[in-house]
C-alpha cells in the first residue's frame, strides 16, 4: 500500500440559494481531494429533507437528473474519507435522522474523542445507531436535548470532545459549527441572496467569491432567513488548526485562518533551503502535488533552478493495493514517473511533505537514481512523523511511523537518500506567523483529553 497519509472529509452548504443541489455538487467536487470514498447531499425544500449519497466520487454517485431531482434552496452535502467508523453505507454523510418535531441533517468533518462513552450513554437512553460512525453520535446527541435547535446544537456541542467541524440543517435553518480548539477549517460566505459554507475556501473562488469569513474556534453560525448570527457554546477556547492541513491536505488555492496554504509551503521551502546553505546541488524538484509549492520557495531561496524531474499520473487510483513487493513498485512507476533528461547525472534535491512508513520515499529515490541522478538529498517540508492522529486524520500507529522507529540518520540510508534533512515543530509555527498550531503528530502534544484514545496511545507507544 502506498505510505500516504489521507484526507479527512470535506463539508458543504448553500443555504437559501436557488438550485442548492447543483451549487453544492460543485462545492463538493472542489472539496473532493478531502475524501474520495463516497458522497452525499441533503437538501430542503422547506417541507421536507431529500437525501442521496453513495460510494465514490461525487461525479459518480450524481448524474444530472439526480440533482433536477434533488429540489429545494438549502443543501448541505458531504466527501468522506472514513476514519472513525467503517466503510459502511449507512456512515456516509449527510445522515438525516427524522423525528416528531421535523427532520435534522448533518455534515460533519473530524473525529471526536468522547464517540465511544457519549454513544454507550445515548444507547443506553434508548437511542438506535444504524452506522458506526462519530458523526451519527452527534446527530443523536443534538436531537436528544431539548428547546429550539440552536440551543440543541449548543448544549451538544458543549459536551463532545476532540475534532468537529460540521454543518446541521433542519427544513428551515442551517448551522455552522467549529469545535474550541480549531482543529479544521470551515467558513463562509455571502451568494446571491443567500450564504455558502465550505471547508476550504478553494469551493468559493470558483463560484466567483472572494471574500469569506472563517468560524471561530467554540463558534456556531445561524443562518436564518436572510440572517446570519454567530453565537459562541463555549468561552473555553484555543487556537490549534491542523498543521497538516497547511502542508499536505488542503488545496493550495485555499486561505485558511487568513493565511493561503501555497504562500505557507512555499516559506516552508524557504526555512528548508535557509538550513541548507552549504549544500552543493544542481536542481530543486518537488514531489507532486502538494510538494510543488515548497520547492518553488526552496529554488528562490537557494537560486537553485526548479525542475520538472517526476511527473504524476493523476488517474492512478489513491488506494492502490497489491500485494507483492513487485508490484507495488511498478505502482509506484505507475503513479510517479522521473523525467531521465532532467535528472540524469544530476545533484537533486528532492522536497517532499512528509514520510510516513518511508516505502514510497525509497522507491521514489531509487527511480530517480535509476534515471541517472547523481545524487538525491531529500528535504521534508515537515517534522519528523512519530504520533497518530485522533482528529480526523488517518494515519498509521507509531510502530507503522518510520519516524518513531529510527533516527533521522537511520531514515537516511533506508530510503537510500545521499542526505536527509526536516523542518523542526518551531519553524512550522514559523510559517504560520504565530498561528495557533496543531503539531500533535510531530510532537505528540495533543491538545484534547482523548478518553479512550489515551489508552491506545499508551499502548501504542509502549510496544
Ligand atoms: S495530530 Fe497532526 S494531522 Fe492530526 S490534527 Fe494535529 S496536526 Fe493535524
Amino acid at each position: 500500500m502506498f505510505d500516504e497519509i489521507h484526507e479527512e472529509c470535506g463539508v458543504f452548504g448553500a443555504y437559501q440559494v436557488e438550485n442548492a443541489s447543483s451549487i453544492t455538487y460543485y462545492g463538493l467536487h472542489s472539496l473532493q481531494h478531502r475524501g474520495q470514498e463516497s458522497s452525499g447531499i441533503a437538501v430542503s425544500d422547506g417541507q421536507t429533507i431529500q437525501v442521496q449519497k453513495g460510494p465514490g466520487l461525487t461525479i459518480d454517485v450524481f448524474k444530472r437528473e439526480d440533482l433536477e431531482s434533488l429540489k429545494g434552496n438549502c443543501a448541505i452535502g458531504h466527501v468522506r474519507y472514513s476514519t472513525a467508523g467503517g466503510q459502511e453505507l449507512e456512515n456516509i454523510q449527510p445522515i438525516v435522522s427524522r423525528g416528531h418535531a421535523g427532520s435534522i441533517g448533518i455534515a460533519h468533518n473530524g473525529q471526536i474523542d468522547n464517540d465511544k462513552e457519549l454513544r454507550l450513554e445515548l444507547e443506553n437512553q434508548g437511542c438506535i445507531f444504524q452506522g458506526t460512525a462519530d458523526s451519527e453520535v452527534i446527530l443523536h446527541l443534538i436531537m436528544k436535548q431539548t428547546g429550539t435547535l440552536l440551543e440543541r446544537i449548543q448544549k451538544a456541542a458543549a459536551k463532545i470532545d476532540g475534532a468537529f467541524s460540521f454543518i446541521v440543517m433542519n427544513e428551515e435553518k442551517m448551522y455552522a459549527c467549529r469545535d474550541k480548539y480549531g482543529l479544521r477549517p470551515l467558513s463562509y460566505a455571502s451568494y446571491g441572496d443567500g450564504y455558502v459554507i465550505s471547508s476550504e475556501t478553494c469551493a468559493f473562488e470558483v463560484m466567483g467569491i472572494y471574500e469569506h469569513v472563517d468560524l471561530k474556534p467554540g463558534e456556531i453560525v445561524e443562518f436564518n432567513k436572510g440572517l446570519v448570527k454567530h453565537f459562541a457554546y463555549t468561552q473555553d477556547t484555543s487556537h490549534h488548526m491542523c498543521s497538516m492541513e497547511y502542508i499536505y491536505f488542503a488545496r493550495p488555492d485555499s486561505e485558511i485562518e487568513g493565511i493561503n496554504v501555497h504562500a505557507y509551503r512555499k516559506e516552508t521551502g524557504v526555512i528548508l533551503a535557509r538550513n541548507d546553505e552549504d549544500l552543493e546541488a544542481d536542481i530543486v524538484i518537488g514531489v507532486p502535488d502538494s510538494s510543488l509549492s515548497a520547492a518553488i520557495g526552496y529554488a528562490e531561496q537557494s537560486g537553485l533552478p526548479l525542475e520538472t524531474g517526476l511527473v504524476k499520473n493523476r488517474y492512478v487510483g489513491r488506494t492502490f493495493i497489491q500485494p507483492t513487493q513487485e508490484l507495488r513498485d511498478r505502482g509506484v512507476r505507475m503513479k510517479l514517473s522521473p523525467v531521465e533528461s532532467v535528472v540524469q547525472g544530476k545533484r537533486v534535491v528532492m522536497i517532499d511533505d512528509s514520510i510516513v512508513r518511508g516505502t514510497t520515499s525509497r522507491r521514489i529515490v531509487r527511480l530517480l537514481k535509476e534515471s541517472g541522478a547523481k545524487e538525491v538529498h531529500v528535504r521534508i517540508a515537515s517534522p519528523v512523523f512519530m504520533y497518530p492522529c485522533f482528529y480526523g486524520v488517518d494515519t498509521s500507529t507509531r510502530k507503522e511511523l518510520i519516524g518513531a522507529r529510527l533516527s533521522v540518520k537511520e531514515i537516511e540510508d533506508y530510503i537510500e537518500a545521499d542526505s536527509l534533512k526536516y523542518l523542526s515543530v518551531d519553524e512550522i509555527k514559523e510559517a504560520a506567523h504565530g498561528l495557533g498550531l496543531c503539531c500533535a503528530c510531530f510532537d505528540g502534544k495533543y491538545c484534547s483529553d482523548l478518553y479512550s484514545y489515551k489508552k491506545q496511545l499508551e499502548e501504542d507507544v509502549s510496544e
